[in-house]
């Protein structure tokens, strides 16, 4: 398996076509995957926002109060707002604010960034990943994922998940074959997705490289037995059931 950085992509901006600007740089074998930071995807989509469109109500201003007795740092009760109004749960509202976004994506602060933004303030991440990764698979005829960065539990640093993906299954399901020892696998559901994007966004980097899309080549899905499920169920999920608990003492 390889990975290949798309070279020489510009600054996107809103209403850019991102399949074109992909396929004038890359060519795409039928078996590659393409991995996209959502950045651009977001860029593409237009999806920049002002501080000053979020007006804090008292919510955000109690939350960031919050947030800035913990954390001993100023906080802008306009991006507590925007956090809100791009989530549909709060999870956790200090040390840091974690939150589902409105697709299901459970992250700190509803993934909004501050850094690559084009200059603006804010840029929020795509409305609906899946369908964005849905249209440039269509148009590009490869599966695509779009990812992003993000903090994890338990450990310190934050490494590339996928947040959007079409055209592949998200996890290879190795329930029913077998180890090396003969004995049946009665767990394994492999998230192939989160493991690409964690790839990608090794060569993507963080800064200023540049580099927003990333072409893996010769990865083979194994005999495909896959399984669409990436974003828990609150039901199925203990560990936001223990922090909506702890969050509310
Ligand atoms: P995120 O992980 O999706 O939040 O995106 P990052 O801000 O970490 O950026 C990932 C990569 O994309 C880095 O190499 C950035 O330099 C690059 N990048 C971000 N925006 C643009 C852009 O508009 N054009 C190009 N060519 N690269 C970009
Ligand atoms: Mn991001
Ligand atoms: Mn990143």
């Amino acid at each position: 398996m390889q990975l290949r950085a798309v070279p020489d992509l510009p600054e996107i901006r809103p209403g850019d076509d991102l399949a074109a600007l992909l396929a004038e740089r890359v060519d795409l074998d039928p078996g590659s995957v393409l991995c996209l930071a959502s950045t651009v995807v977001s860029k593409a989509e237009g999806r920049f926002a002002a501080l000053s469109e979020y007006p804090a109500g008292p919510r955000a201003r109690e939350i960031a109060t919050r947030l800035e007795e913990h954390t001993g740092e100023e906080k802008d009760p306009r991006f507590a707002q925007a956090v809100l109004e791009e989530s549909t749960e709060i999870i956790t509202e200090a040390p840091f604010l974690l939150t589902e976004t409105h697709f299901g994506h459970t992250c700190v602060n509803a993934g909004i960034d501050r850094s690559n933004t084009g200059g603006e303030d804010l840029l929020l991440l795509p409305k609906r990943p899946s369908e964005s990764a849905a249209r440039l698979s269509e148009a590009l005829s490869v599966p695509v994922i779009v990812t992003d960065t993000c903090g994890r539990p338990f450990r310190h640093g934050q490494r590339g998940v996928a947040i959007g993906w079409a055209g592949m299954a998200a996890s290879r399901d190795w329930r029913g074959e077998r180890d090396r020892d003969g004995r049946e696998l009665g767990v394994t559901v492999e998230n192939v997705i989160d493991e690409l994007a964690a790839a990608a966004n090794l060569v993507a980097g963080e800064g200023a490289g540049g580099v927003p899309a990333v072409v893996v080549e010769g990865f083979e899905f194994g005999k495909m037995d896959g399984s669409d499920e990436h974003f828990r169920d609150v039901e199925d999920d203990y560990v936001r059931q223990a922090l909506r608990g702890w969050s509310h003492e």
